[in-house]
Order: structure tokens, then sequence, then C-alpha cells
């Protein structure tokens, strides 16, 4: 079978050579059907060569619901009525307690992640996230302490990497041109983005990536895969959408497989050293598809569940990524 010309040009990736946005369009409009897998090989190649470590992580919502902002996927906004359980900052000790049996299931990487909009100075609250980290370091010095708190000042950004904190988590989310009008417009991208250069600042690495599923189109999912490249950011998750009832998108149709193998892929190309990790829809969405999905140039995975919503349990993942290595 002849290779199709805009896959066999994306193979100078391979070589070292780097995807335009044009050719990345391309690929996304032109390639599907069986060309598609010959695009997800080629993904899959690049991730060998470039990012062949496979990596897991899992995440604890420490502070779950009553938002004041809007971002039109999440469960956990105030305004939306989805039901969720809400409840204020964990205690440290029940935070670490999650971490230990994390820990003892193999995962060296934790997520402690609060809904709400951030932090401006250090009050109450703050203090008893950076009481967290200390507890966490104390107890489990070498599990890596990563943190999703929102949009942060500067003042809080050096308190964490005073506390142990060796990664922060900030998603784009979408393109940054359509970040109002598919994300919300409660708060900007351009808030976010000072927040990721503060933490390159204080040394603290950036876990940064976005969701498919909102109703973009593929200019604005390539847009995005641009932007996180133009920025100091060495991990990225990625997550499909599962539209949660009483959303403003509980309405949307679900991402195939076919689509967001072919997102994952272009990703790749675009972005061949990241660490490129499925988070929010692998089960619940992709279902059988995921073996698929992982070998379309990811090399990470969340594992254990997510903020509002159940995932596959750790040692079913261990076994998965396992597997995964021999391709
Ligand atoms: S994504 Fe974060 S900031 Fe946006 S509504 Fe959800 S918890 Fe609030």
């Amino acid at each position: 079978m002849i290779l199709n010309p805009l896959i066999a040009n994306a193979y100078k990736v391979l070589a070292g050579g780097e995807l335009s946005k044009g050719e990345a369009l391309a690929l996304a409009r032109e390639i599907e059907g069986e060309d598609l897998l010959d695009l997800l090989s080629l993904a899959n190649k690049v991730r060998k060569r470039f990012a062949p470590a496979f990596h897991k992580c899992s995440i604890i919502n420490a502070r779950s619901g009553r938002c004041s902002e809007r971002c039109r996927f999440c469960a956990q906004s105030a305004t939306f009525p989805t039901h969720i359980e809400t409840y204020p900052l964990l205690e440290p000790e029940a935070v670490l307690k999650c971490a230990e049996e994390i820990y003892a299931q193999g995962v060296r990487s934790f997520g402690y992640v609060t809904s709400g909009r951030g932090w401006r100075k250090c009050d109450a609250d703050f203090e008893k996230v950076l009481r967290t980290m200390d507890l966490l370091h104390e107890r489990l010095p070498d599990m890596e302490l990563c943190v999703s708190l929102g949009i942060l000042s500067e003042e809080c950004v050096k308190l964490l990497a005073a506390h142990h904190v060796k990664r922060y988590n900030m998603n784009l989310q979408t393109a940054p041109g359509r970040y109002a009008e598919l994300i919300t417009e409660t708060h900007t991208m351009a808030e976010k983005i000072e927040t990721i250069r503060l933490m390159g600042k204080y040394g603290i690495g950036n876990c940064t990536g976005g969701i498919i599923g909102l109703g973009e189109s593929w200019e604005d999912r390539i847009d995005m895969a641009f932007a996180v490249r133009g920025l100091p950011v060495d991990r990225c998750p990625l997550n499909v959408l599962l539209p949660i009832p009483g959303t403003p998108l509980e309405g949307r149709p679900l991402t195939t497989p076919a689509e967001a193998a072919k997102f994952f892929a272009i990703f790749r190309l675009i972005n061949p050293k990241l660490m490129l990790k499925f988070c929010a829809g692998r089960e619940t969405v992709m279902k059988d598809f995921q073996g698929l999905l992982m070998l379309s140039g990811l090399n990470a995975l969340m594992t254990g569940g997510y903020l509002t919503t159940r995932g596959r349990e750790i040692a079913a993942d261990r076994a998965f990524l396992a597997a995964l290595e021999q391709f």
C-alpha cells in the first residue's frame, strides 16, 4: 500500500523536523479510514524516539465544587446544577492518607487539585495547602508533588516553590482565540499564561494541556497544540469531554475514538518531546478503544479516578502500561 503523501511528508518529524500549522491542518482534514492507522503508527514511532518512557499519576480533589467560575465543561461551578459532592479544603492528614494509599500502589506522582479561581494572597486556606505539602514531603519524600490551584500571584508561586511543589497544572483548555467563547468569560487565558510563566521563574515544572469535544474546530485544536509548544511546558494532560448533566455542554455529542486518536497523533507530531497524558474521558468515553488511543503518540495516563468521576483501578492500569511497552 502506498503511504498517503501528507503522512509521508510528516515523517520528517521522526528525523527532527517540524510540522507547520498548515501541514497539521491538512492531516486533520484529509486523513481518515485506513490512512488514519498509518498516522497513528507514525505518532507512536515519534513517541518512541523522543518520549519513550510511560508515566502515570494520580490526583486528589482536595476542595470540591462551590466554584465562583463558570467553565462550561466543569461540574464544579456553583452556577451549574450538577449535584456533585462538595466539600471545603481537606485537612492535611486526610490528603496524606490518600497519598499513602496511592504510593503503596506504585504511583510516584501525586496531584493535589482544588476547585476555584485561585489565590492572590496567602490566606488561611493557602497556609493549609502549604502545611499539606510539608507533611507529604516529610512522609513520602520521593513522591513528586504536583498542585493545581488556579490562577496565582507571584507571592503564592514563590511559597509553593519553597514548600516542595515540583509541578503545577494549569490547562489552556482550548485555542487561545476561542477561550472566552468555548470555556468561560470569568477569567482570561492571559491570566493563566502569566501563572505558567511564574512557575518557570521559580523552577516549578508546568503540566499544561486542554480538552476536546467542546464544539471546537480542528483549527482550534491545532492552535492549542502550537500554543502549548510556545510555553515552558514539559507535561501535557489531554482530556476528552464527558458531558456532565447540568453543565452548558451536557448535550454535546461524544468525541469518537477515531477523532480523539487523530487529535492525539497530530498533537504528538507538533510536540514530539512532551509528555502527553491521557486524562479524563479515557475509560468513560473511549471505553474499548483506550489501548488504541494510548498508541496514538501518548506516553502517560492519569490513573485511579478524576475530579468528579471514577476511573479504572491503579493495578489494572499498571498492567495496561506494561503491555503498552511492547509496542
Ligand atoms: S475548571 Fe476550575 S475554575 Fe473552572 S469552574 Fe471548574 S473548578 Fe472552577
